[in-house]
């Protein structure tokens, strides 16, 4: 039952920790000539429109992006981010969000690839579509091309099940961003499985995960599991805004786990995090946890930084 929509969510706090860590992992791999792959498992729609439809609805994006578009103190990898996010905003109003798929397309280099997957057959439609008009806006402007040529390849299909068939990549550098909706308590089971398949496949690969803190306990042991998983290194940060309501209700934390991290990635996020909770902090409970380790390693190994 595919009855989720990231629409919804667009632009939220989720969403910044998320696409700002994506962003981070993605300029990293840039430094080396050699291409990439970028393989997204759970792609979305790719653009999300801010101004009306599902996004406007719950205005998710209250507690992400809104707060921190004005702001003129970002520490700079933030301000990178926000840049991307401007760029799609030439009148300087607030309209539309980037997706995953959007964000790696515009920080990625013409030698890249970019496999997209998506099962929900709107999304993965206006997934589509959206590169379409990507691609002719690109071009319009005398820029690379993007799905013509095959730097992008976007499939209607199950990502946990297709990403095998990638692993390993001919160039051998990716990065692999997992982000399923979780409505499915089975997601996180299936995360876990895939990955474990994945560094079998692909040791050396760079794998990042999204995932919902919430009460429930497939939530609450899922970075401990993942720790376990034979990586080299892991880093794990979670952003929390505010304090978990009574009845439970809304999304107040969220995490990245990132198995095979670059070095590069922890100061970062020890200069951001605590602007994140100052600036997207809606009261006391408001905090982030940042901490690494060697993989396989159960219940040791943890650093909290
Ligand atoms: N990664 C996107 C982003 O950051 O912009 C958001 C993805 S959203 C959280 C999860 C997406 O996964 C939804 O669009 C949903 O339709 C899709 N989905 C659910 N199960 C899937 C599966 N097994 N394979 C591929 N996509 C799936």
């Amino acid at each position: 039952m595919l009855s989720y929509r990231h629409a919804f969510h667009a632009g939220n706090h989720a969403d910044v920790l998320k696409h700002y860590v994506q962003i981070q992992l993605l300029q990293y791999l840039n430094q080396k000539d050699t291409a990439y792959s970028y393989i997204d498992t759970h792609s979305g729609a790719g653009v999300y429109a801010l101004d009306g439809g599902y996004a406007s609805k719950n205005a998710e994006y209250e507690t992400g992006i809104a707060p921190l578009w004005d702001r003129t103190d970002l520490p700079a990898s933030l301000a990178e981010y926000m840049k991307l996010i401007k760029e799609m905003n030439p009148s300087g109003k607030m309209r539309y969000y980037p997706g995953s798929p959007y964000c790696a397309d515009k920080v990625s280099r013409e030698q890249d690839r970019l496999r997209l997957f998506e099962l929900h057959p709107a999304d993965a439609k206006i997934l589509a579509d959206n590169f379409r008009k990507v691609e002719a806006h690109a071009l319009a402007q005398g820029e690379r091309p993007t799905v013509r040529g095959k730097r992008v390849l976007i499939t209607k299909a199950d990502g946990f099940q297709s990403l095998k068939a990638l692993l390993p990549p001919p160039s051998r550098r990716a990065l692999v961003l997992i982000d399923p909706p979780y409505e499915d308590k089975m997601d996180y089971r299936k995360v876990k499985d895939t990955l474990a398949d994945a560094l079998v496949r692909f040791p050396s690969g760079m794998y990042a995960v999204w995932y919902p803190v919430l009460q429930r306990m497939e939530s609450r042991q899922f970075a401990d599991k993942l720790k376990q998983l034979p990586s080299s290194d892991w880093l794990h940060v979670t952003l929390t805004v505010n304090t978990p309501s009574p009845d439970g209700f809304g999304l107040h934390s969220s995490g990245m786990f990132i198995l095979n991290p670059p070095y590069t990635l922890e100061p970062m996020l020890r200069e951001v995090m605590p602007y994140l909770v100052k600036v997207l902090g809606r009261d006391d409970g408001a905090k982030f946890v940042l901490e690494t380790g060697k993989g396989g390693q159960k219940n040791t190994g943890t650093r909290r930084v």
